[in-house]
């Protein structure tokens, strides 16, 4: 069977949700990165999990490639159908399937979004923590790249949210995974190899998701520092004291500029700054952030500026979530490169305090920003539109994570692998465990056809 008799078999039952023109294709050709684009040969408008189990079915029999895609917000190619085939969309899976006040969990359908979720769930009590910096990103994406935010040093990443799965395999069987029970010591941990898979072992379709309580009490300040050294040692001890703060954000003084200037921040100074949210009881609350003002305070931090009411709030965060458009407004007509590395807390200084001397010695605008509290840090290297401009940023990127690796760390605390990340994975985990993943993926996708080209080199 050719592509276009899969395509004429899966309009059938899609009609004219199956399309295959240019301007669609394109739309799915790439995600946001700098690789290079890749036209798929359909997109597929799929709403229901057996749509998306005939569709699978039918590209398995002819040894068709598929390409899922929630929002296509992903930073790393992960989108990018090289193999072309048909790319699977499930942004219209919009369902709330259930919400359980008493359990506080959720079962969603893969194309929700962070914010619709949250918009539902308002006069629920409870609220859905993991925020990825863009709001327009699926559940189900982000699932599938393991994705993290601001949040996460309290309520953890997607890998301590998901609790089960619905996934359609490469053959179009459909399976459970997980349930609603907060453990279990029954078997593999299917949800979590599906999480973190980037859509290479099958197609996630509904998510058991794990809620919390909106806390009684929330505020958020702001620190700045004369060095970026002072801010990021005031992280560690902060982490090292284990005070719970729901964020801790770093800006150096480059980012904390953008910021000021793009979302239009008062009383700020272009120096590293820090980010902070307490979460607790109104007397926690205040005890947590008593504690992280004195450590700051040792580290020649200046007084906390508080952002008390919400709107205030919200607008330090969404200053935050903004900062790749604050740092793209600084040097119109570059690209970014977002790089995303981790590694252990007390590593941070040495890898943060490096990664500055690496981007001064490029000659590159690359501002510092980051979830520390997880020692996790991305750089937004600004590409000059120059004909090695690209490539200079990819060297940048590769000295940044070369140093995280070294000290222990990570290639990818949050964006995943993609096709920018490959070259990396061996030597962070070996060649065995290499093969183990290998292994894996060929026994749940034996014709290779789920996103091919990503996490492995070849
Ligand atoms: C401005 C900006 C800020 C960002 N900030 C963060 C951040 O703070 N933290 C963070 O973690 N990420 C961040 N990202 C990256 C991105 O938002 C996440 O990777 C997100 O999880 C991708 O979700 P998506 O729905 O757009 O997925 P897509 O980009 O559509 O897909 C991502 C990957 O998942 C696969 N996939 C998608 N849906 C499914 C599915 N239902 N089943 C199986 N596989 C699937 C795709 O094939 C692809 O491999 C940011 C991106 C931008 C543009």
């Amino acid at each position: 069977m050719s592509i276009d008799t899969v395509i004429e078999a899966a309009r059938a039952f899609l009609g004219e949700r199956l399309a295959t023109n240019t301007a669609l294709r394109e739309h799915h050709s790439h995600g946001q990165d700098t690789q290079p684009p890749v036209l798929p040969d359909a997109v597929a408008f799929v709403e229901t999990t057996e749509e998306i189990a005939r569709l699978l079915a039918l590209c398995h029999a002819a040894h068709v490639p598929v390409v899922p895609w929630g929002a296509g917000t992903s930073l790393e190619g992960h989108v990018t159908p090289v193999r072309g085939g048909i790319t699977i969309d499930l942004s219209r899976m919009t369902a709330v399937l259930d919400v359980s006040q008493a359990d506080m969990d959720c079962r969603v359908q893969a194309g929700v979004t962070r914010e619709q979720l949250n918009t539902h769930l308002r006069d629920s009590g409870l609220f859905f923590p993991v925020d990825p910096g863009t709001s327009a990103c699926t559940i189900g994406g982000m699932c599938a790249t393991r994705a993290s935010g601001t949040n996460a040093v309290r309520y953890g990443t997607m890998r301590e949210n998901a609790m089960g799965l619905t996934v359609v395999m490469a053959d179009g069987r459909i399976i459970r995974t997980g349930g609603r029970v907060r453990k279990s010591s029954t078997g593999y941990d299917l949800t979590r190899l599906f999480v973190g898979s980037e859509g290479t072992l099958g197609i996630i379709t509904e998510i058991q998701l794990r809620l919390h309580g909106i806390p009684e009490a929330m505020s958020s300040a702001t620190c700045q520092f004369a060095t970026l050294g002072d801010a990021v040692e005031t992280v560690i001890a902060i982490m090292q004291m284990g005070i719970p703060v729901a964020r801790m954000e770093l800006l150096d003084e480059v980012q904390t500029a953008a910021s000021i200037a793009y979302s239009k921040l008062e009383g700020l100074e272009a120096l590293p700054s820090l980010f902070f949210e307490f979460h607790g009881t109104a007397a926690s609350v205040a005890e947590q952030a008593k504690q992280a003002e004195e450590i700051a305070t040792g580290f020649d931090g200046r007084a906390f500026r508080w952002a008390t009411d919400p709107a205030e709030r919200s607008k330090l965060w969404q200053a935050r979530h903004d900062a790749l458009w604050a740092c793209l407004a600084l040097k119109p007509g570059h690209q970014g490169v977002v790089t995303d590395a981790i590694v252990p807390i007390s590593k941070l200084a040495e890898v943060i305090l490096g990664a500055q001397q690496d981007i001064l010695a490029s000659g590159l605008t690359a501002p510092i920003v980051g979830h520390v509290g997880d020692g996790n840090f991305h750089t937004i290297i600004l590409v000059p539109p120059e004909p090695d401009g690209l490539q200079r940023a990819w060297e940048l990127d590769k000295k940044i994570v070369a140093r995280a690796l070294a000290l222990g760390g990570s290639c990818s605390g949050e964006h995943g692998v993609g096709i920018g990340k490959r070259e990396f994975l061996e030597t962070e985990h070996g060649a065995d465990a290499m093969a183990v993943m290998r292994a894996v993926k060929q026994a749940l996708d034996p014709r290779g056809l789920m996103n091919p080209g990503k996490i492995f080199l070849n």
